[in-house]
């Protein structure tokens, strides 16, 4: 499958790790639109969240248990934002599901 983000979790193209385990990998948005623009992904190819289901939901829900942990590594104590970007009108342009998360700044309130 020629997928950017399992080609950057099997080490064939180099990323800014920031944290791993059996589940999943943490690595530094290249473009960053925040101070601190994390990008985390499951090991296991999974679309988008259009795609989570219930053989899959136990994989999320530990991505779910490491964004804290990530965010708390970052220092992030005054907030951030968590974002998954689905398919054309959501802009999704990597198809492997992420969550980004961003902070280190205030954050606009606009989200449309
Ligand atoms: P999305 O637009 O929600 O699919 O997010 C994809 C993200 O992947 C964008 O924020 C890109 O900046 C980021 N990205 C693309 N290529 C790389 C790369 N090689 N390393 C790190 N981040 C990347």
């Amino acid at each position: 499958m020629d997928c950017l983000f399992c080609k950057i979790i099997a080490g064939e193209i180099p990323s800014n790790k920031v944290y791993e385990d059996e589940v999943v990998y943490a690595f530094r948005d290249i473009y960053p639109q925040a101070p601190t623009h994390i990008l985390v992904v499951p090991k296991a190819h999974i679309g988008s969240v259009h795609e989570i289901n219930e053989e899959n939901a136990d994989t999320v829900a530990h991505i779910f248990t490491v964004i804290p942990k990530i965010a708390k590594a970052e220092g992030l104590a005054n907030g951030y934002r968590i974002i998954s970007n689905i398919g054309k009108d959501g802009c999704q342009s990597v198809k492997h599901l992420h969550f980004h998360i961003l902070g280190g700044k205030q954050l606009s309130d606009n989200m449309g």
